[in-house]
C-alpha cells in the first residue's frame, strides 16, 4: 500500500549550512542536488513545501559585528546575511528545476530583476499550483534569523510544521558532540526549550511557534530519506509542541 504523508502543507527550514557538505563555506553541488532530490520525493508525496532557507554558509550578521569578523553596524551585517539567504534560494531553485520541479523565490527584501517579492496570497497561489515555494531574505529585518522567518511564514500560508533539517538528530539536554551523557529529548514543550535554554532555533522564534501552536520536528539532514520519514509520520527525531 502507497504511504501516506501526515501532513498537507510543511515549512522546511534549511540552515545555509545544509548546502555547503563538507566544505565550510559555500555551496556544495553534490550536496545540493541530494537535497532537491529529497524534496521532489516527498513533493511527489503530495505534500505542499515551501522552504526556509538561511545563509549560515555564506554570512552571518551577528558573527561580523564590532570585536567580531569584520567591524560592522550590525544592521549592516543583517542585511548581507539576508543577501546571503537570496542566493542559497537561487541555487537550490536551478537545482530543482533542473531535475523537473516547479520552483518559485519569494523574497522579503525586493530584488525584481531576480525573484518575486513576498506577497502572502501568492504564496499560497503558488503552493496550490504544486510549485515548491522557497522563502529568502528572512523577514526583511535587522536583528532577526531566519529560523524566526520559518515560524512566521509558516503562520502566514497555515503550514502545519516546521520541519527544521539540523546536524544532530534531535534536541539533547548538552551538546552531543561535547558532553557525552548527553540524554536525547523525544517530545518537548515549547515553555521547556525557553526554560532549559536549548540551543535549537532562537527564542524569538519559539516564542512564536508556542504562542501559535505550531508543532516544530527536529531531525537529522545528513540522513537521507529522513524528511520523507518525518513527512510519513514517523517519530525519528524531537517533537517540539
Ligand atoms: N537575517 C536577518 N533577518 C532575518 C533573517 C536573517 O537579519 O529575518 C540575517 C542574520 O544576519 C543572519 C543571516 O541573515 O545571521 C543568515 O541567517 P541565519 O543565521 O538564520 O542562517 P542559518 O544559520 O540558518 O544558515
Amino acid at each position: 500500500m502507497k504511504k501516506k504523508a501526515v501532513y498537507k502543507r510543511v515549512v522546511l527550514k534549511l540552515s545555509g549550512e545544509a548546502l555547503q557538505g563538507k566544505q565550510k563555506h559555500g555551496i556544495d553541488q553534490e550536496t545540493l542536488f541530494s537535497l532537491a532530490a529529497q524534496i521532489k520525493e516527498v513533493k511527489e508525496l503530495g505534500v505542499g513545501i515551501a522552504i526556509v532557507l538561511g545563509g549560515g554558509n555564506i554570512f552571518r550578521g551577528q558573527e561580523n559585528t564590532k570585536d567580531k569578523g569584520l567591524n560592522m553596524d550590525r544592521s549592516v551585517a543583517d542585511y548581507m546575511g539576508m543577501l546571503a539567504t537570496v542566493i542559497n534560494g537561487m541555487a537550490l531553485q536551478d537545482a530543482l528545476e533542473k531535475i523537473g520541479v516547479p520552483t518559485r523565490v519569494l523574497t522579503a527584501i525586493e530584488i525584481r530583476q531576480i525573484a518575486e517579492p513576498y506577497i502572502r496570497r501568492r504564496a499560497i497561489r503558488h503552493l496550490e499550483k504544486n510549485r515548491v515555494v522557497i522563502f529568502v531574505a528572512g523577514t526583511g529585518n535587522p536583528y532577526f534569523t531566519t529560523d524566526t522567518a520559518a515560524a512566521l511564514r509558516a503562520k502566514e500560508i497555515n503550514a502545519d510544521v516546521i520541519l527544521k533539517a539540523t546536524k544532530v538528530d534531535g534536541v539533547y539536554s548538552a551538546d552531543p558532540f561535547k558532553v557525552k551523557t548527553a540524554k536525547k529529548f523525544k517530545n518537548l514543550k515549547y515553555i521547556d526549550v525557553l526554560k532549559k535554554g536549548l540551543k535549537v532555533m532562537d527564542a524569538t522564534a519559539v516564542s512564536l511557534c508556542m504562542d501559535n501552536q505550531l508543532p516544530i520536528a527536529i531531525f537529522n539532514l545528513l540522513k537521507p530519506e529522513n524528511i520523507r520519514k518525518v513527512i510519513l509520520g514517523e517519530h525519528i527525531g524531537t517533537l517540539i509542541r
